[in-house]
């Protein structure tokens, strides 16, 4: 493996040591965590059918107050949890790469959102290469993490966690 992959996974590593997410792990709690540590409200919410059509399958959208998660309601709940976890890592890594037509096209697909607070709006398509690694690395050496101190959970589902999966061999 490359030693910048070695460097980005020990990153995120240190990350995670300094987060301390919930034991046991669930999506939920590391949210109230999250809100406790940036003191701002976190919101996840199922992305409207028509973006998910436009090819996002997360988005991250900073208002002036709050954090907005959405999240493909058309996928697995492993998945979910995974798109939310890359989500939750560009907003760790504090990406923000607002484009104004992207920000009026798609701030009219979230009428319960308001275009003129929005300060920043992020989508997957949005990033550059380099910053959907540190998502994506972020999101799997925390199910990784999670893999290391949680029981298997039900049923065993889950996505191949693992640092191949942040190399763009992408599973969305
Ligand atoms: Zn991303």
């Amino acid at each position: 493996m490359p030693a910048r992959y070695v460097k980005l996974r020990r990153r995120c590593e240190a990350m995670l040591d300094e987060l301390d997410p919930p034991r046991p792990f669930s999506l939920d709690e590391l949210r109230r965590a999250l809100v406790r540590r940036r003191g701002r409200p976190l919101h996840l919410h199922p992305l409207p059918l028509q973006a998910a059509a436009s090819g996002a399958c997360g988005l991250w959208l900073a208002t002036d107050t709050d954090d907005h998660i959405f999240y493909e309601q058309r996928t697995t709940r492993a998945h979910q949890e995974h798109i939310v976890l890359h989500e939750i890592g560009h907003m760790l890594f504090d990406h923000r790469s607002l484009r104004s037509d992207d920000f009026g096209g798609l701030a009219a697909l979230l009428p319960d959102l308001s275009p003129r607070l929005i300060r920043r709006l992020l989508g997957r398509t949005d990033y550059t290469t380099r910053e959907e690694q540190e998502a994506e690395m972020f999101a799997s050496v925390l199910r990784t993490w999670q893999g290391r101190h949680d029981a298997p959970a039900p049923g065993g589902a889950g996505l191949p966690a693992g640092p191949e999966a942040a190399l763009g061999v992408g599973t969305s």
